[in-house]
């Protein structure tokens, strides 16, 4: 199996079974993100509790990556610090913005890596992304509650 098949393979495992999927309660902000380009549509919950996101859940239509992409964040940022999250969050962005320059970290980015491929399609990219500036904005409306 080649890098790409690899990839693909990741992002359809995650397509057909998608990880933390579902609307849940509690949560502190929920947002609704779309991506025109392609009809991907989203709605987003955190629950973070002090500097740790408790919970990511979602309801989405679209795309595979994006459905994959939003099914990898979760695994990526639950239960971890907020920090660490957004740290990733430009990671991501910074991979997917490479066009498939920038070789992923595995141990850093586990299933995301997946994406990498995804970098070289700049029609593409937004659907990528589309869960992880969804999560900025639901994270960053946390933390305006709070202030
Ligand atoms: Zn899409």
């Amino acid at each position: 199996m080649n890098i790409d098949e690899l990839y693909q393979t990741i992002i359809l495992d995650h397509y057909r079974e998608k990880h933390h999927v579902g609307l849940r309660e509690p949560f502190d902000a929920q947002v609704h993100h779309v991506n025109p380009s392609c009809g991907d549509e989203l709605t987003l919950r955190v629950h973070v509790d002090g500097d740790v996101i408790q919970d990511v859940s979602y309801e989405g239509v679209g795309c595979s990556i994006s459905q994959a992409s939003t099914s990898v964040m979760t695994d990526l940022v639950i239960g971890k610090g907020v920090e660490h999250s957004m740290g990733l969050y430009d990671d991501f962005l910074e991979m997917m913005h490479s066009k498939g320059k920038i070789v992923p970290d595995e141990e850093r980015f586990e299933d995301a890596i997946a994406f990498a491929g995804v970098s070289k399609f700049p029609a593409r990219v937004k659907c990528a992304l589309l869960s992880w500036s969804a999560l900025r904005d639901a994270v960053g409306q946390t933390s305006d509650k709070e202030s």
